[in-house]
């Protein structure tokens, strides 16, 4: 931890690549642990979507019962870590694979959302757009999936779900982000998710330090500086004792 903290004193474009990992802290699920989301529910991609108004609803289903889950959601101890070291002036960004909003809501201000967020809804035909909450508790109430209001064709939560490309100005300012930056933390993410996981090969190959912090293996282990696989919020609220002690 201490090695870890001497890098963070002498690091000043920080940057941190989360993943689902970092909320379950918050009770949210993650994908691919055990109990993850994909232990529970099939996985409606893109294609689907369009295609089947059976996997619409079901899209529309699972997307509202884990709404209510996020709802009530808060910020842990790893985001509030995060948040500080921004405030310090250490961390230039957050990259984010979550659509939780969670840093958000911690307090960073430069947060990438790769994969969107779940806190809005948008049609996939013309520009509307509109917070979330009010559309998943009328479809909990009817068990109708909504069309637009302003075209009638398909809504869909404001993530980018299998088969659908990344937003492009995110995905760009991410690789940006990784390219200047001299320490590079991975924080529970299963790195299997691209073009998402090719972010930190990046940050690596020009030339930052990598920090893995995830309880699972991940495939770029074998490139990082150091791999730590234990809890992200009690590792990052040590490493920040540890560098406010030094
Ligand atoms: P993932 O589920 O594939 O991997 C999460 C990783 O985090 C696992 O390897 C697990 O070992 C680790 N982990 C879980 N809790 C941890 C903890 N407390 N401490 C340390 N490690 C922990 O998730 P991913 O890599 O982010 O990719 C999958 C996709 O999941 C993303 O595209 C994202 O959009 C989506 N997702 C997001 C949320 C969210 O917004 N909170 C929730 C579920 C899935």
């Amino acid at each position: 931890m201490s090695q870890i903290a001497d890098w963070l004193c002498e690091a000043d474009q920080v940057v941190a690549f989360t993943g689902a990992g970092i909320s379950t802290e918050s009770g949210i699920p993650d994908f691919r642990s055990p109990n993850g989301v994909w232990a529970t529910n099939r996985q409606i991609d893109f294609q689907e979507f369009l295609s089947s108004a059976d996997g619409r609803y079901e899209y529309w289903r699972q997307k509202s019962l884990a709404h209510r889950a996020f709802h009530d959601a808060q910020p842990n101890i790893g985001h509030r870590v995060l948040v500080r070291w921004e405030q310090q002036g250490k961390l230039r960004g957050v990259i984010t694979q979550n659509i939780d909003g969670l840093h958000q809501l911690a307090g960073n201000s430069v947060v990438h959302e790769l994969h969107g967020t779940a806190r809005d809804i948008a049609c996939l035909s013309c520009s509307y757009r509109t917070p979330a909450d009010p559309l998943v508790e009328q479809f909990l109430k009817t068990d109708l999936v909504p069309d637009c209001p302003e075209c009638g064709r398909l809504l869909k939560h404001a993530t980018v779900s299998f088969g659908q490309s990344l937003p492009e100005e995110a995905f760009e300012a991410s690789v940006d982000l990784a390219r200047t930056s001299d320490l590079f933390f991975v924080l529970g993410s299963s790195l299997v998710v691209y073009p998402a996981a090719g972010i930190p090969q990046v940050a690596k190959q020009s030339g930052a330090r990598l920090v893995i912090i995830n309880r699972d293996e991940t495939p770029l282990d074998g490139i990082a500086d150091a791999v730590i696989r234990s809890s992200i919020g009690e590792t990052l609220a040590a490493i920040d004792r540890a560098m406010s002690a030094t």
